[in-house]
């Protein structure tokens, strides 16, 4: 069974799939939308997580609800929730588990990172459910008196900031394989400065260590007393381990349908125009495009809009525009009260970063941008 979804377009024999539905996807729907040309959104979920604010979830009760945004009441009868499994690029079809079939004109793939929970939250899951098990999580940070965090990217450096900023009482031990912290792709003094309040805020830092046992250790689950050793050999004991190392691209919905397009980590080619290699109608967006960049929902909003931009041009005969790399913005939230960060290649004041991220983390925009209220 072929569909092509109820819409009348503004521009004829145009309907745009756009498969997942993270901070590329929303802002591409929402654009969409607003030019009325006919689109699907297609998530495995019925909300969109906005994962930005997924670690403050994680450690503040009653946070979690914020978090996530049902997609049905802001895209109605254009969102579908079902998992891609693949794309037909000949007969222009995207194919859900079970074998539903929707035909486009336009692709926009958005399928974005996996990542370990709490940062991400990539289960199947309804959104009552999916709110619970950051309210579980909660409970069980709570019940620990100490806790060990892997990983010293941007996310586990802001994971340790919000146990410690929450509960200053607890222990909070940040383990990281090298001894720079955050993303390599940060000022050297905003990643200094990163580490400076952490220290301030007493979290214990484990640097150019790898913990040596974690396949053996249960994650996420509060247990007196575990332990964990390091490569170097050295013991320690903590009552909850959580992981935040690493994401990996989602690359199932398309890897077979592209494989002759694929970086070396399952990220989709593109051209300056966002088109992934040899297919004018098909674009990739944030997370999933192979772009020399960091990976931000920053970006996957800029994509967004370029993206969409060449849908309408192409149709109409004008030029396509080009994306290109700006210098990078990347703020850090250091618990609500703190933050470190740079905006197009400058330092930013501390108290900047608080106000413009730590506090809210930037939740409202979603908000308005899904046209809903706030919980
Ligand atoms: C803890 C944390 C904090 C972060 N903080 C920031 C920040 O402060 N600022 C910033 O700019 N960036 C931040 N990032 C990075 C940011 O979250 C990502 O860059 C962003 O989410 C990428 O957006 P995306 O649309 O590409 O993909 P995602 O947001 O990963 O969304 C992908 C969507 O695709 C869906 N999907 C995947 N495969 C399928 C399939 N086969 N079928 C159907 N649906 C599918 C998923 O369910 C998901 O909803 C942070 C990341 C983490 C983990």
């Amino acid at each position: 069974m072929e569909e092509m979804g109820g819409q009348v377009s503004s521009l004829d024999g145009v309907h745009v799939v756009i498969v997942g539905g993270g901070f590329g996807g929303i802002a591409a729907a929402q654009q969409l939308k607003s030019r009325q040309i006919s689109f699907t959104l297609i998530d495995m979920r019925d909300a969109f997580h906005h994962n930005v604010a997924a670690l403050r979830a994680a450690v503040k009760p009653g946070f979690a609800q914020r978090t996530f945004i049902p997609y049905a009441e802001t895209f109605g009868d254009s969102f579908l929730q079902g998992r891609v499994e693949r794309v037909d690029t000949e007969r222009q079809t995207v194919v859900l588990q079970g074998g539903r079939e929707i035909v486009y004109s336009h692709l926009i793939l958005c399928t974005g990172t996996d990542g370990a929970f709490p940062g991400k939250f990539n289960t199947v899951a309804s959104y009552q459910t999916a709110v619970q098990t950051y309210k579980d999580f909660v409970k069980q940070l709570q019940a620990a008196a100490s806790v060990l965090v892997v990983g010293g990217g941007s996310t586990g450096v802001e994971m340790a900031a919000e146990i410690k900023t929450e509960y200053p009482d607890k222990k909070v031990v940040l383990v990281h394989s090298r001894i720079g912290l955050c993303d390599p792709e940060l000022l050297p003094s905003v990643r200094q400065e990163a580490k400076e309040v952490l220290l301030g805020k007493g979290v214990e830092l484990l640097l150019g260590q790898k913990v040596s046992n974690l396949s053996q250790l249960q994650l996420n689950v509060t247990q007196k007393n575990m332990v964990v050793t390091t490569e170097r050999g050295d013991k320690l004991t903590t009552d909850l381990i959580i992981c935040c190392t690493g994401g990996k691209v989602n690359a199932a919905a398309y890897a077979s349908s592209f494989s002759g397009c694929l970086a070396a980590d399952g990220a989709l080619k593109v051209n300056d125009h966002l088109q992934v290699d040899g297919f004018s109608n098909v674009f990739a967006v944030g997370d999933c495009a192979d772009i020399k960049e960091p990976k931000l929902a920053y970006h996957a909003g800029l994509h967004a809009a370029v993206a969409v931009n060449n849908i309408s041009n192409s149709v109409r005969g004008k030029e396509l525009t080009s994306y290109h790399t700006g210098n990078v913005s990347m703020l850090l939230a250091m618990g609500h009260d703190d933050g470190v960060g740079q905006f197009n290649g400058l330092k930013l004041p501390r108290f900047v970063v608080a106000l413009g991220k730590s506090r809210d983390l930037l939740l409202w925009k979603s908000w308005r941008e899904m046209q809903q209220r706030q919980p």
